[in-house]
């Protein structure tokens, strides 16, 4: 009956826009009005086995010293049942809830309530009120980018508190490692269950939203395109950054303290460990108001990938290194040590020159030098909802003439290097690389159906001009 009713409701929906004229140019780009079998499928799997992934990853970690085939090879030897496993898990607990909404109603104070004050000191720095792109409704957003202050503070006060305030332990993330995974658990269907009924009854902008009719698909990729509270309150800018990205260098610096008092010694893994991370991080607030331009910002719309994925798989499983190196002090040679070093600075210098160059070219007009040079580009022109036709360039020079995704290359060059760092003891550490590929390779593919969606044939005269995605001559 319900699902009766969502289908009616859907179908309105779409009758509505298809009256206001918005469909045929909607559909051009943006996500899918329409659910093939294979996403339908794989969204399923994602609904139903993400949470269990991360569930069993950490579990493993606390039962089996990160042994990922432990605890299988106990269940099919009958030598546990999944009741031992589960009464083992510490539950949610009042102290966990009472960190986590600390932890949460903290990020919402420094976004909300703190313009940034940053850029006013900091040279090169671009925060305060900064647009985002252009929406496929033809809508530009105005965010206020405090990122980079919202994680100075943040981290001050952990320092302060580590160092002389004692308030609460630094090993507090680690200690409450489980009971905070059902916090934010909680969170991430909570917002995002919310962003679903805002998405039917009382959208931010009407027009950037997106039904198939299908629940499953719209719960999970979303149907508002930027939900809002308010004029500010942003839920992907918000969620994508903070509370998960601030969280990240915490709770590997709450990682590295527990080595600490465990083993009285920080390893050099855990070191390296911390710093190539943190240098993402920070990278990640320096230039947030790049981040206005990327794919998550700019195309995706808002369900529980974002919402769950920012609150849960984020935090969880990109700090499998630290947690690792917590159970496993892996203390490095100098040889192995100094190549991951290089190896994670590679990556993160391939992987922000690239950004850097679209970012340079598309801000200055193409009105720059790449590499010394004025910048090759083709021309290309797309049309939103209310018909208006956009001229925009794709870069040909610099990495962008290398391949058309070495951006994503850097990041899984320091992907690896994060990895490289835990030895080679186990697989658990090695998931991040494994998960990056994936992601990544999916979402050069994701990308590149819509960009051709939306450019045309123009988009084949760029792949023509680029013909490589990842890797030169390869792929
Ligand atoms: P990009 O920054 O590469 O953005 C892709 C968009 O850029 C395209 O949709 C197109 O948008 C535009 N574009 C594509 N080719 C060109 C070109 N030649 N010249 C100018 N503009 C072009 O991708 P993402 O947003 O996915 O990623 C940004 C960074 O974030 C990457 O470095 C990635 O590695 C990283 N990342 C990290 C993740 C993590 O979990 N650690 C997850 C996702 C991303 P338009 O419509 O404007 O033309």
């Amino acid at each position: 009956m319900a699902a009766h009713q969502e289908k009616k409701l859907a179908e309105e929906r779409k009758h509505q826009n298809m009256q206001n004229g918005t469909k045929a140019s909607q559909g051009q780009w943006g996500r899918a009005w329409e659910v093939d079998w294979f996403s339908l499928a794989s969204i399923l799997f994602l609904l139903m086995f993400a949470p269990l992934i991360v569930y069993y990853f950490i579990m493993s970690c606390a039962q089996y010293q990160c042994s990922l085939t432990d605890p299988l090879l106990d269940l099919l030897r009958g030598n546990k049942h999944l009741s031992d496993i589960w009464n083992r898990t510490p539950m949610l607990t009042y102290r966990a809830a009472g960190i986590y909404s600390l932890w949460v109603t903290f990020q919402v104070v420094l976004y909300m309530f703190i313009p940034d004050f940053c850029h006013k000191f900091l040279p090169g720095y671009v925060g305060g009120v900064q647009e985002g792109a252009v929406t496929p409704a033809g809508v530009v957003n105005k965010y206020e980018i405090n990122g980079l202050q919202a994680w100075i503070i943040t981290h001050v006060l952990w320092f302060a508190n580590a160092s002389f305030l004692h308030f609460f332990s630094p090993t507090i993330i680690f200690d409450n490692w489980i009971p905070l995974l059902w916090c934010a658990n909680i969170l991430g269907y909570a917002v995002s269950t919310f962003a679903m009924i805002k998405g039917y009854f009382f959208p931010t902008n009407a027009k950037d939203c997106k039904f198939t009719g299908n629940f499953f698909y719209d719960y999970m990729m979303g149907i508002e395109f930027n939900p809002r509270i308010g004029k500010w309150f942003d839920f992907k800018l918000f969620f994508n950054g903070r509370p998960g990205i601030v969280a990240w260098t915490l709770i590997n610096l709450s990682f590295a303290a527990k080595q600490q008092e465990l083993y009285g010694e920080l390893t050099n893994s855990m070191i390296l460990v911390n710093i190539l991370q943190g240098i993402y991080v920070l990278d990640f607030f320096w230039n947030e108001a790049w981040y206005l331009k990327t794919i998550d910002i700019c195309h995706d719309h808002f369900g529980w990938y974002l919402g769950w994925g920012d609150c849960v798989w984020l935090p969880y499983l990109y700090t499998l290194q630290g947690l690792y190196l917590v159970y496993h002090p892996v203390q490095l040679h100098t040889a192995h040590a100094l190549g991951v070093l290089v190896l994670g600075l590679l990556g993160y210098y391939i992987f922000r020159a690239t950004n850097h160059q679209k970012d340079l070219f598309r801000r200055t007009g193409g009105s720059c030098r790449i590499w010394g040079r004025k910048p090759e580009y083709i021309e290309c022109s797309y049309t939103s909802v209310d018909g208006a036709r956009y001229y925009s360039k794709l870069l040909t020079s610099g990495f962008w003439g290398w391949a058309r995704h070495f951006n994503y290359t850097g990041d899984l060059i320091g992907s690896l290097a994060y990895c490289l760092a835990c030895g080679f003891e186990h697989i658990l550490p090695y998931f991040y690389i494994i998960y990056m590929t994936i992601l990544l390779v999916h979402r050069c593919l994701r990308d590149e159906h819509r960009c051709s969606s939306k450019y045309g044939k123009d988009w084949k005269r760029y792949t023509a001009a680029v013909p490589y995605r990842l890797l030169p001559g390869i792929f």
